[in-house]
């Protein structure tokens, strides 16, 4: 999954860098409001979190444009704002979550976990056939045997469980596992799957459509 951090306090921005990509996200950084706007419009990013006070607008403005552009990306509002009226305008101008600084990492991170469950049910636990994924603990198992993934391969993996029988294609993966600074010529999708088809050691499990992309089968 993909986020973009729009955040203008380095130190702050460092520390969510470091932890989210730990969590195993792909993670962008605007540290203003048209570098957020500007990325918003060209990325297809899972969740946003979103400052208020930005250099260049305001993130009630970032906001309430992207809702109006038809984009649902899902938004935290991260801010030292804390008075109830802005925390009802941040939910009013589309915004699905409000967090108020200072808080502690481990519940913004519970907070993208949730907003992202969304997507799957409201489970943290997917299943597909044999495959197993935890995504709270970040832990993987084929058949009840525990894989150890690297954050992308865990990415790719995710990414194809949400959506079992689906061709899904090399942008596709590198937009949504990747961050910003992946060269979109490498083959670098190509590299991953394969390391992760070696681990699952299921042949067939991740099939290759060609000129096409990637499906995860489906159980029978
Ligand atoms: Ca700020």
């Amino acid at each position: 999954m993909r986020l973009l951090v729009v955040e203008d306090e380095e130190d702050l921005v460092d520390a969510l860098r470091v932890g989210l990509v730990r969590a195993g996200y792909a993670v962008d950084v605007a540290f203003d409001a048209p570098a957020a706007q500007e990325k918003l419009q060209v990325n297809g990013y899972d969740l946003v979190l979103l400052d208020l006070n930005l250099p260049g607008g305001d993130g009630f403005q970032l906001c309430r444009a992207a809702r109006a552009a038809g984009n649902d990306v899902r938004i935290i509002m991260v801010t030292a704002r804390d008075r109830l009226d802005d925390r009802v305008r941040g939910l009013d101008e589309g915004a699905d979550d409000y967090l108020v600084k200072p808080f502690a990492f481990p519940e913004l991170l519970a907070r993208v976990r949730a907003l992202l469950r969304r997507d799957t049910g409201g489970t943290s636990v997917l299943e597909v056939g044999l495959l197993r994924i935890d995504t709270a603990r970040m832990e993987v198992s084929l058949g009840g045997r525990a894989l150890a993934l690297t954050p992308k391969e865990y990415g790719v993996l995710h990414y194809l469980m949400t959506r079992p029988g689906h061709v899904v294609s090399s942008e596709e993966l590198l937009e949504h596992v990747w961050d910003e600074h992946a060269d979109p010529f490498t083959n670098t999708v190509r590299v991953t799957v394969g390391n992760l088809r070696r681990k699952l050691q299921a042949d067939g499990l991740i099939e290759t459509v060609i000129s096409r992309g990637y499906r995860l089968k489906e159980p029978t």
